[in-house]
């Protein structure tokens, strides 16, 4: 079965609550539109600031889900003494369906290794929620030829633990640390190659079939002029979009090229 497309935007630490809600609000009425009867080809998902899920949350389904709600991050702990962390139950109960792990910002920004993004990871499918795990090399691995061996190691490491029957849940972005918020995207060719290797070590671990399944998204200064051919690569699946995804009109762009292309 053909895998279908996925597009999300990351609305990082962006929007206020009247922002957040006209963005959700001009998104989901230009959906049908942008999406041309290939509703059930291309997915939809919108991560806002936690704090505005639960408006966002009342936009985005009315009835069925228009667009999945996405959180950008989340705790590995059910409660407790965890001051500023939010755990998987309470993102659940305010509408949640999916959740980012491993965001270069917080590798790189916030400083999270690898073994508690795979704690962040299990905890989520252990919870019922979706997870969109991502994985990127730097600028100097890359230009250390480092690039293969960087996501092979974020991918395992992200995924240690995770059983084959937990990957229908599990979505991988392919998002070079070079290309995030830089203006520069990785080419079709150079992103195609990656998301071949990703795709290729996910067979290795699991199966086949498995891999041949599994949704990888592509990230980094994705926009409308660029996200057609990105995704007309074999094996790109989709985009996690960051800036693009603060303008109505932009966003909805992507979302009609994942349309043409699906
Ligand atoms: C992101 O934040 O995941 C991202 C890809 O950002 P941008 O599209 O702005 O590069």
């Amino acid at each position: 079965m053909a895998r279908k497309f996925f597009v999300a935007g990351n609305w990082k630490m962006n929007t206020n609550r009247k922002s957040a809600c006209a963005l959700a609000d001009g998104i989901v009425h230009k959906l049908d539109e942008a999406l041309v009867g290939k509703a059930d080809a291309v997915e939809v998902g919108l991560c806002p600031p936690f704090v505005y899920l639960s408006d966002v949350a009342r936009l985005v389904t009315n009835g069925r889900a228009k667009a999945w709600l996405g959180a950008q991050d989340l705790y590995t702990q059910d409660n407790g003494a965890f001051t500023g962390e939010i755990s998987a139950a309470m993102l659940k109960d305010v509408g949640v369906h999916f959740v980012l792990c491993g965001h270069s910002e917080r590798r790189h920004v916030i400083g999270e290794g690898d073994d508690l993004i795979n704690a962040k990871v299990k905890k989520a499918l252990a919870e019922g929620l979706r997870v969109i795990l991502c994985i990127g090399e730097t600028l100097d691995q890359r230009k250390a030829n480092q690039t293969l061996e960087v996501n092979r190691r974020q991918v395992q490491a992200g995924l240690a633990g995770v059983g084959a029957g937990q990957l229908a849940n599990l979505v991988i972005a392919y998002e070079p640390v070079w290309a995030i918020g830089t203006g520069v995207t990785a080419s079709p060719a150079q992103a195609q190659e990656v998301h071949a290797q990703v795709r290729k070590l996910l067979a290795d671990l699991y199966s086949r079939a498995a891999a041949e399944a599994m949704q990888i998204q592509y990230g980094g200064s994705v926009k409308p002029d660029n996200a057609a051919e990105l995704m007309g690569q074999p094996d790109i699946d989709g985009a996690l979009v960051g800036g693009a995804s603060l303008k109505v009109e932009d966003f909805v762009a992507i979302i009609a090229a994942a349309a043409r292309v699906a």
